[in-house]
């Protein structure tokens, strides 16, 4: 996920990190043991997931955390194989680290966090833009936040490409960065009251390691079911019944923390559900957002490690960049929506190729020509993730409350679609799964009442 140009004080980060209270599990506390009958069945080991679980374990409450997958960490996913060192698939920034929990448990694991730069830059024709572009370009795309955000405001629940203004010459790129880099889709797809919910994100943090790897280091300490794919949950009077692959694990309360793709798509089953639930699965869908990731030695646009780049774009096939991954010759390009749909649909060499042709368009042949390896990632592929991140459909966005409820007494949603307001983020998912947990503690009236605020 790409940042809008929100100018940000690193001087601040720093600050409001250091001075962050330390939050997660006491480092004595023995976390609670899995069995066939639990306090909690929590399914899915995403951010969501695995928030949950700690909390749950926190307050004395058995709990069983099912992972469809052979490693943790969901959507958020580094891979040091690749191009030989970390590199994230998958979530790569923590974003507003004054209030982000994942920053206080980073901070407090000692995980190599670093201040991103605050403030993307600009490129027209293969240059720098000049100071007025900047000016136009920022003027334009505030424009097109505050219209969207005013007809979501107003609960004029609309597409919002429908309350764009026009926004000429700066239209594609605007929309580029409200639609498929923020919302993984193209605002035609967007609902102006969702997008009018979201709160704004700065640039945040990265992690030296990945992001993946330091989600995954928070579930350490949890027992966690790994290639143990839920396929049904049936909400009874008294307990919650999962069917795994596995067999089944029945408890007092569960926790569904897996995108509402897999409930929309018929792999995970859920019986009993009354109809406001199943709507929100089938409204708040998940779009497409890829990352191409590719080798560029020499600094060929002269940028500092880690600068975002977007670009003065003409029609809706463009992009944004992150460079000098680390400091390094890598590079990530970021394509969303439509676009990014469409590459994950094609050949293998589909991002590649649009890689080379949009390099060349945007800083000519000679340039694009020095790319060597790259790797495009394929999220609306992954079997147990079938897309990016979340955002209601038009007509849909008072929906996503409904993942913030407890169903029959029994059942709660976690995860990034079940944040009203930091949805399609990490921190949005680690607070819905302490939310889910707290819900789960309350209904069983147990554990420790402190910790299930
Ligand atoms: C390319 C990309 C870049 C992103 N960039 C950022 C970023 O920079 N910053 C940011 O904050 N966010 C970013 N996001 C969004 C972020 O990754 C997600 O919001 C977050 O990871 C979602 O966590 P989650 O726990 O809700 O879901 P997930 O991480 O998807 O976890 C759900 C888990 O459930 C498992 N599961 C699914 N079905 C079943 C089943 N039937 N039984 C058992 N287990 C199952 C899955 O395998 C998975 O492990 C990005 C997302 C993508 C795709």
């Amino acid at each position: 996920m790409t940042n809008p140009l929100t100018p940000v004080s690193r001087r601040a980060f720093l600050a409001g990190a250091a001075s962050l209270p330390l939050a997660g599990l006491g480092a004595t506390r023995a976390l609670g043991q899995s069995t066939g009958n639990v306090d909690v069945v929590i399914v899915g080991a995403g951010a969501a997931g695995i928030a949950a679980a700690r909390r749950v374990a926190a307050a004395g409450l058995s709990y069983a955390l099912l992972e469809a997958s052979r490693r943790t960490g969901g959507r958020a996913l580094t891979d040091a194989a690749l191009f030989g060192r970390p590199v994230d698939l998958g979530a790569f920034r923590l974003y507003d680290p004054a209030t982000n929990p994942l920053v206080a448990l980073g901070t407090e694991a000692r995980a190599p966090l670093y201040a991103a730069p605050d403030a993307a830059r600009l490129f027209v024709n293969g240059r720098e833009a000049r100071e007025s572009d900047y000016e136009d370009y920022v003027a334009a795309l505030r424009r097109g936040e505050r219209a969207i955000g005013a007809a979501g405001d107003a609960g004029r629940d609309l597409p919002a490409a429908r309350v764009m203004p026009d926004l000429a010459p700066w239209g594609q790129s605007a929309a580029f960065i409200l639609g498929p880099a923020t919302c993984a889709k193209d605002l035609d797809q967007v609902s102006t009251v969702d997008f009018s919910r979201a709160e704004p994100r700065d640039p945040g943090a990265f992690v030296r390691t990945g992001v993946g790897t330091f989600i995954s280091s928070l579930a350490a300490p949890l027992t966690v079911r790994t290639d143990t794919a839920a396929t049904s949950l049936e909400l009874g009077p008294r307990l919650v019944q999962v069917v795994t692959r596995k067999g089944t694990v029945t408890g007092r309360f569960a926790i569904l923390a897996v995108p509402p793709s897999m409930m929309a798509s018929g792999k995970l089953r859920v019986g009993n559900l009354p109809a406001r639930y199943r709507a929100a699965i089938e409204r708040i869908t998940l779009g497409a957002y890829d990352h191409i990731i590719f080798e560029w030695p020499g600094n060929p646009l002269r940028l500092q490690e880690d600068e975002s780049v977007q670009v003065k774009a003409d029609s809706s096939r463009t992009f944004s960049l992150v460079a000098r991954l680390g400091g390094s010759d890598l590079h990530l390009m970021e394509v969303g929506g439509k676009l990014a749909a469409d590459l994950a649909d094609g050949p293998p060499n589909s991002g590649a190729a649009f890689l080379k042709e949009a390099l060349g368009r945007s800083f000519g042949s000679s340039l694009a020509a020095r790319v060597g390896k790259v790797h495009q990632t394929r999220w609306t592929k992954e079997p147990y993730a079938l897309g990016a991140w979340s955002c209601a459909l038009p007509g849909a966005g008072n929906l996503r409350r409904a993942f913030t409820e407890v169903v029959s007494g029994r059942l709660a949603f976690a995860g990034e679609h079940a944040h009203e307001t930091l949805w399609g983020t990490l921190n949005g998912a680690w607070a819905s799964g302490e939310r889910a947990a707290a819900q789960a503690i309350r209904a069983l009236g147990g554990g420790n009442a402190a910790l299930a605020q």
